[in-house]
């Protein structure tokens, strides 16, 4: 069997230097935001280019924090994609914005910059884009809107630590970025993990207070805050592949490399776009197909991992049918009847990056 993933295999190898960290933590009885969180948020700073690095307890939490940072609330709209993790929405819907989904571009499956700005109406306040799959949205074009109607632009990093896009990473363009440390993300820890950059002092200190209960000095609280914090565990764990995110990232792109140069010459399969403008780091990778379950079934028989994101867009979701009940998005229904994501972690072997080529031409070939 061929996993969609492999966590135990990066583990493995910085082993040694991980349980080392963690003797000490477990040493020092400091174990929520405590000197190794601060060492990671600086880190991550000086590693993306940002101003400013605030860790949270997740990638819900880290767009939920920004957006209520940036004083989003009731009567409020904020522009996102319906091609993407409910988590996205859920953190518009929690502070009683409503989220309001624009068409996505069929190459890139991320936010049309055009249906973007269609979308604009008087009470729209922010736009969303998500750089899916590791593929960073077209945000030159994102940006000119939200600078023509006077928005604020979050951007959700989730899958999309350490691309870049005209040499700028992701989450340094936006006034926040929102990033997750879940296990199986490009920069994933042993459990949930979530952080903000901003190049705003204030929104910064902001996102400070906003975590930890409201509160800057002990025992004040001035405002509604949250318990939502990095833990010192995580932040070992995260340091050390912190170390090694280029090069987990240039062996996703050779994964990339290898299926692309395989199967885009299949009859009917539509292989990652590149060449966006961008580098995309290939949390997934996912290709288009005319019967996309017949070959997902087909995988499976064959012991090749294989996985759907996203079946349905958001705006087909119960949850979120009421703010989009009259949504129109075709390109967006069209790529989720279409998708399917292939095992991809930067330890894969040739072995069974053939193994997938084969099982997919099989499939695909009848
Ligand atoms: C994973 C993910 C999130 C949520 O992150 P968590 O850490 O799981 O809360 C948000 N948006 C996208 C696009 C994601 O992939």
């Amino acid at each position: 069997m061929i996993p969609m993933l492999d966590l135990t295999a990066q583990l493995a190898e910085m082993r040694e230097a991980i349980d080392a960290g963690l003797r000490d933590v477990l040493d020092s009885g400091r174990f929520v935001l405590g000197p190794n969180v601060t060492a990671f948020e600086e880190e991550v700073a000086r590693y993306l280019g940002a101003s400013h690095a605030v860790g949270c307890a997740s990638g819900t939490d880290a767009l939920h924090l920004a957006l209520a940072g940036l004083g989003i609330g009731p009567g409020d709209e904020v522009i996102t994609t319906p091609f993407t993790f409910a988590a996205t929405a859920e953190a518009i819907s929690y502070l009683g914005a409503r989220p309001v989904f624009a068409d996505i571009d069929p190459r890139t499956f991320n936010i049309d910059p055009d249906c973007m700005e269609a979308a604009v109406g008087p009470a729209t306040r922010a736009v969303l884009p998500v750089h899916l799959f590791g593929q960073p949205a077209a945000m030159e074009a994102v940006e000119a809107v939200a600078d023509r109607h006077g928005l604020y632009v979050v951007e959700d990093c989730a899958q999309s630590f350490g691309a870049t896009r005209g040499g700028r990473q992701t989450g340094t363009m936006g006034v926040a970025g929102c990033f997750s440390f879940f296990p199986s993300k490009n920069l994933g820890g042993c459990g949930d993990g979530g952080l903000i950059t901003t190049g705003s002092d204030a929104l910064a200190a902001t996102l400070r207070q906003l975590r930890n209960h409201g509160s800057r000095e002990y025992a004040y609280h001035e405002m509604l805050g949250y318990n939502s914090r990095l833990d010192e565990i995580q932040a070992v764990i995260l340091r050390e592949k912190l170390k090694r995110i280029d090069a987990y990232n240039a062996s996703r792109r050779r994964v990339a490399q290898r299926y692309t140069q395989a199967l885009a010459e299949l009859p009917d399969v539509v292989t990652p776009f590149e060449g966006a403008g961008g580098v995309h780091v290939y949390h997934q990778y996912t290709v288009l197909l005319p019967d996309r379950d017949a070959v997902a079934q087909a995988l499976r028989e064959a012991g090749v991992g294989c996985a759907v994101y996203y079946p349905r867009p958001l705006h087909r979701q119960p949850v979120f049918a009421a703010a989009a009940a009259s949504a129109e998005l075709p390109v967006a229904e069209d790529v989720a009847s279409r998708c399917l994501s292939l095992p991809i972690f930067p330890e894969l072997t040739d072995t069974q990056i053939d193994a997938v080529i084969r099982a997919v031409r099989a499939a695909v070939l009848g």
